[in-house]
């Protein structure tokens, strides 16, 4: 079965690639490929580093695509990209080459409700510890981080995240104008090419 699933990328160090917007470049260029299609990316946005003074500003951007792959499938296909671009996985909310989370995958709670809740319930000091093991799906933390909804807004304002029911241009709406503020479009001359953006023109 077809369904539509949300991707968030991120990248604050250099890679092979290069500097971040052209990983993410690189990145949202391989994911095409056998069971996914129809891939629509937003601009590339500026944000700053989370948690704040941890490393150089983050460049963030958001992609909508359809897919035959089951939900850990695609994990996996991500991940593969994740670490074609040098990614390590040193340390949790550490600096990046390329950080690709599933955001949503159609209207589907992974594993299920009970597990999602536990982790977008769970206290900012144990989610610094811990990180899950397995696919947790919407991700726990989705709405209430400015640098993924902003993106996501682009491309799929009205996508309704299957627990809450909110959209996320009401997520969005939520947070302060402080924390949409400090997420800025990068120069045009750094936009993502054509070729590979869905952005409307
Ligand atoms: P955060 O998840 O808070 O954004 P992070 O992206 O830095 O933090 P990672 O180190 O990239 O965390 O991922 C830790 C583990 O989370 C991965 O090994 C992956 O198996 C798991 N994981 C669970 N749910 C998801 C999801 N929705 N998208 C991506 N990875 C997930
Ligand atoms: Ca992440
Ligand atoms: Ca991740």
């Amino acid at each position: 079965m077809q369904q539509q699933v949300l991707l968030g990328l991120g990248g604050n160090i250099d890679s092979a690639a290069g500097p971040p917007a052209q990983t993410l470049r690189s990145a949202l260029a391989m994911l095409e490929g056998p069971g996914i299609a129809a891939i629509t990316t937003s601009c590339l946005y500026a944000t700053p580093c989370f948690p704040q003074g941890a490393g150089p500003d983050f460049v963030n951007a958001a992609a909508v695509l359809t897919t035959t792959l089951p939900a850990q499938a695609l994990l996996e296909r991500v991940q593969e990209i994740e670490a074609r671009h040098g990614r390590r996985r040193l340390k949790r909310w550490g600096q990046r080459t390329l950080d690709i989370d599933v955001l949503g995958y159609g209207e589907q709670v992974l594993p299920d409700r009970a597990t999602f809740a536990h982790w977008r319930d769970m206290p900012l000091a144990r989610q610094m510890a811990e990180s899950p093991s397995r696919l947790i799906v919407p991700h726990p933390r989705l709405h209430e981080r400015a640098f993924v909804l902003v993106p996501l807004n682009d491309i799929a304002p009205g996508w309704r995240h299957p627990v809450s029911r909110k959209s996320v241009s009401a997520m969005l709406a939520a947070l302060s104008e402080q924390a949409r503020a400090q997420i800025t479009p990068l120069k045009e001359e750094h936009q993502l090419p054509l070729a590979i953006s869905g952005r409307q023109v």
